[in-house]
């Protein structure tokens, strides 16, 4: 079997993955904070999830994948009031939506997806043991994790102590003992969402909303811990600190997959600069598997620039991909395996642009006659969710602005009927008239197909 090896946050180095019990891979995701449509920021970090379980799915026999879902937090609060809706009716209606863009971007859903809102007593559990155990303190209805309990503090994101403490993320406070501590649990007032605890009614800070889920799904010792590179500090740290705490003589998670943040015409995205983009935004542009190429044309710790042209040029490297397809006429990949040079590629660390040039690699001999590297071109496309479509509908497209399936279809019989007829120039026209407005047919032995340019 072809070794997989990541990068490892927490070592700083590309290792050999050896998983815990090789018959069941276990790994946790950071899932969204539910109150507004996922952007292109999320989507990233979604991606590089989605290809990494693909992948451990084709080398092990068993995979767990836990995503949570983070329905309680103060930006849900505020956003259910400025709504002026419920924050049950926020959440439902924008997990409905993330799972819809999800899927409608060719992800693979998590085996296991718990929400913060079900696992409040495992919460509150992990907290009052931490308390118990020296590493947490309660203060003003406020518990919170003591940082000087924990020699280790910063293994994780290779921060000291000293520049923790000045950072500007650090919330100082008046009742804690460190500026460094950070809330696991915090008091709610009556408008606010909020459960009885040991401590008073509250609700869970959001690291330990992770700690409580991972430890209930995958236990103490996990395999694969990722996220966005923005959650490596102070997220993930915390989460790290109370669970190594919590379960002494615990490892956690064993690696950790951090990828790097994406860009947009070369610039932070953000509201205020007026380059920020919900995958609704793009997907209305372009097609789906054209934004999923795009995002895999940069390694997972690469920064990633989207632009619009970026997102043309993926459509035509898929437009060459099927059309290698097409050349080759129907294929049968059941049970095909990997072409080996396509799977070290994502063997090493998901090197997705070396995954792509491979593909191109196989088009290229496709587009020559070669019929099995067209099947292996299918077969290594659909295993990172691309080239999911037929070559002809893939063509069809999308209709924009041209004229719908019906409309053409209508024209195509319309041209049969004249040349039937013998009416030569009225089937020329409606050719004609086709191709300009987009559309390419084109006729062979089985009828007319047609194409959008
Ligand atoms: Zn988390």
């Amino acid at each position: 079997m072809t070794q997989l090896t990541l990068h490892d946050s927490q070592r700083r180095a590309n290792v050999p993955f050896q998983p815990l019990d090789p018959e069941h891979v276990r790994v946790y995701y950071c899932g969204p904070t539910v109150y507004d449509l996922p952007h292109l920021g999320n989507l990233r970090a979604m991606l590089t999830a989605d290809i990494l379980t693909r992948l451990l799915r084709r080398l092990y026999p068993r995979v767990t994948f836990v995503r949570n879902i983070t329905d309680v937090d103060d930006k849900i609060t505020a956003r259910a009031a400025a709504n002026n809706e419920t924050i049950a009716q926020l959440t439902e209606r924008t997990t409905a939506e993330f799972h819809a863009d999800l899927a409608a971007m060719n992800m693979l859903p998590p085996d296991i997806e718990p929400r913060a809102t079900h696992n409040i007593e495992e919460m509150v559990r992990m907290i009052a043991h931490l308390i118990e155990l020296g590493h947490a303190y309660e203060a003003e209805g406020h518990v919170l994790f003591a940082v000087a309990s924990f020699p280790s503090y910063g293994a994780l994101s290779g921060r000291d102590t000293d520049e923790l403490v000045a950072g500007a993320r650090v919330e100082v406070a008046p009742y804690k003992r460190d500026p460094g501590d950070f809330v696991l649990w915090k008091p709610s007032r009556p408008t606010q969402p909020g459960w009885d605890s040991p401590w008073g009614r509250g609700r869970p800070g959001w690291h330990v909303e992770c700690s409580a889920m991972s430890h209930r799904y995958l236990g103490e010792n996990f395999d694969i811990h990722g996220g966005g590179s923005d959650l490596l500090f102070p997220h993930h740290e915390n989460e790290r600190a109370q669970s190594l705490c919590c379960f002494p003589g615990s490892t956690f998670a064993n690696y950790w997959v951090h990828n790097a943040m994406l860009l947009v015409d070369g610039e932070k995205m953000s509201k205020s600069v007026g380059n920020f983009l919900t995958i609704r935004d793009v997907l209305a542009r372009g097609p789906v598997e054209a934004l999923r190429l795009l995002l895999m044309g940069a390694q997972y710790r690469s920064v990633l620039n989207f632009t619009w042209d970026g997102l043309e040029e993926a459509r035509r490297t898929l437009d060459r991909f099927y059309r290698a397809l097409e050349t080759a006429g129907p294929l049968d990949v059941e049970g095909r395996p990997l072409p080996a040079a396509f799977l070290a590629a994502l063997c090493d660390d998901l090197n997705t642009p070396l995954a792509i040039a491979e593909l191109h690699a196989m088009a290229t001999a496709a587009l020559a006659g070669n019929k099995d590297a067209a099947a292996d071109l299918l077969v290594s496309g659909r295993t990172i969710g691309l080239l999911m479509q037929e070559p002809e509908a893939w063509f069809r497209g999308e209709a924009g602005d041209g004229p719908s399936e019906d409309e053409i279809d209508a024209l195509i019989a319309e041209r049969l009927a004249a040349r039937k007829a013998k009416d030569f120039a009225r089937a020329d026209a409606i050719r004609k008239e086709l191709f300009d407005k987009g559309v390419t047919l084109e006729d062979g032995p089985s009828g007319t197909t047609w194409r959008r340019a």
